[in-house]
């Protein structure tokens, strides 16, 4: 429409002293910033098309190449924000819908690093991890209200089935198709070495990763695409989606341009067709409703699994969370609003939901209060950054939780928001087979095992200063959490005191 409205939002600065002209940075950018122009025998930059990958900058090698953030300013104001002016230039310009990926960047509380964490002084001594037992495995799964042991000491029920992790933290549900078949098999490696679980997303199972069944939890979407017996046989644990933190109440849209080869078949839906998981199940209306797909899932297993019910954190999470264990899940899994995506609508990711924070401790106070929390785990995800995010959500309730984009980011991803192209330079949310061979799955499986084994330790380093030696300790306990900066409301929902008290 004549006139671009939108400046390039990076500038690429190649210096010149530097540039061998050799080229890689045009070969590694799926974006095509790069091209060498053989009449001025030089590089050229298309800063139109950068997102910001930083893949031409991490393999340049002469380090010639920086991206910095283009500081061309839009006559901004308080109201008017320099996003806010760009969007409204791109819909006018397309008519559509904005899309994103990964998961919201508005600048609203991040809990985590308003809640600080006690240490043991004098009386109550601290453990250190290196000379002491110190037990992060967790079983997730319905525990009986009350132990009762026979004269021998065994358990006099046979108790429902469980996960077992080696440490807190999952993998969470990234469907094959969002994300590569090299970015998926790194997941599902790292799972077994690590004895965790990543987790199918919506896109079915791979017949190449059924060897990971064991580490694997397997997802019922709304769309059910690649859902059937053998699928269901595999996995460790069943998981209902229910809804999705980056896009509470809407379904999910693949593009068919996206549904190729070996895509299609693992979605068993034919090659080229949009894989539309609609907003609802169309067969779950109310709480019984759900109930008789938990109680399916349970058959067609043979009560060997446990089922998880994946709802995204939203304004009633706590009610919503008590019908969900009422329902018969073995594990309910929360989705905060930071969560990430492959794609999402823009406005639907920055505006709905909740910070999971404040549902999982809504939630676990619910649970406690109404005498059900030990029917069900409790699994939360939405931007798990850290060991110490993970520490502080157990102390909060939290049985364990997911990362998804930590994950990511180990596997190489910077962030650049552009999965939805499918251009991932990085090898990950991509189907391109020339992007996907950039990400070396054995590479990627030992990046994930080193994050999460530092992880590990940095759990045990903090659980041991606050002087507890186990998660089952830790779980729930809101006196190890002090809150700074939070009013009285935020602080009454945390269940915490404030810093001082
Ligand atoms: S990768 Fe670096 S050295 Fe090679 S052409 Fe690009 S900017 Fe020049
Ligand atoms: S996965 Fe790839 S496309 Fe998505 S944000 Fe990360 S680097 Fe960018």
């Amino acid at each position: 429409m004549g006139i671009d409205y939108i400046y390039p939002e990076f500038e690429v600065i190649r210096n010149e002293s530097r540039c061998v002209t050799c080229q890689v940075c045009q070969r590694q950018c799926a974006n095509e910033v790069h091209r060498y122009d053989p009449d001025l025998g030089r590089m050229l930059s298309d800063e139109t098309k950068c997102v910001g990958c930083h893949r031409c900058v991490s393999l340049c090698p002469t380090h010639a190449l920086k991206i910095v953030k283009n500081d061309c300013a839009f006559r901004e104001n308080a109201n008017w924000q320099t996003g806010a002016i760009k969007e409204i230039y791109k819909q006018a310009s397309s008519g559509g819908v904005l899309l994103s990926s990964m998961g919201s960047p508005a600048p609203l509380s991040v809990y985590w690093d308003k809640l600080l964490l006690n240490a043991s002084q004098v009386t109550n001594p601290s453990i250190d991890p290196l000379r002491e037992p110190m037990e992060t495995r967790v079983y997730l799964g319905k525990k009986p209200g009350l132990v009762d042991r026979d004269d021998k000491g065994n358990l006099t029920y046979a108790l429902e089935p469980q996960l077992e992790l080696s440490m807190p933290v999952m993998f969470s549900a990234m469907s094959y198709g969002s994300i590569s078949y090299n970015a998926h098999k790194s997941l599902a490696m790292a799972a077994q070495k690590l004895g965790i679980f990543y987790n199918t997303g919506e896109g079915g199972l791979h017949e190449d990763f059924y060897c990971y069944g064991g580490n694997t939890i397997v997802q019922v979407a709304s769309g059910r695409f690649g859902v059937y017996k053998d699928y269901l046989d595999a996995g460790a644990a069943v998981e209902i989606k229910m809804g999705q933190g980056a896009k509470p109440g809407i379904g999910g849209h693949l593009p068919g341009a996206k549904i190729v080869g070996d895509v299609s078949r693992t979605r068993m839906i034919p090659e080229g067709s949009d894989a539309i998981s609609p907003a609802p199940h169309h067969d779950i209306y109310s709480i019984e409703d759900l109930r008789q797909l938990v109680y399916s899932l349970k058959e067609a297993t043979e009560y060997k699994k446990p089922v998880i019910v994946k709802v995204a954190a939203v304004h009633n999470i706590a009610a919503i969370a008590s019908g969900v264990a009422r329902s018969g899940a073995d594990i309910i899994a929360i989705d905060g609003f930071r969560g990430g995506t492959g794609a999402a609508p823009t406005r639907i990711r920055d505006n709905v939901g909740i910070p999971i924070e404040l549902a999982l401790a809504a939630v676990d106070q619910r649970l406690r209060e109404e005498g059900i929390r030990s029917q069900v785990s409790l699994v939360v995800g939405g931007s798990i950054r850290s060991a110490s995010d993970v520490v502080k959500a157990v102390a909060l309730g939290a049985d364990a939780c997911y990362i998804a984009t930590g994950a990511l980011l180990a596997l190489g991803c910077h962030l650049c928001r552009t999965c939805h192209t499918g251009r991932c330079n990085w090898g990950i949310a991509t189907q391109r087979p020339d992007l996907v061979k950039r990400l070396n799955p054995e590479v990627g499986c030992q990046r994930l095992v080193n994050l999460l084994t530092a992880w590990n330790h940095e759990i045990k380093e903090l659980m041991g200063g606050m002087g507890i030696n186990s998660i089952e300790a830790l779980r729930g306990n809101r006196l190890m959490l002090r809150g700074v900066g939070l009013t009285e409301t935020e602080l009454r929902i945390l269940g915490v005191a404030h810093a001082g008290e």
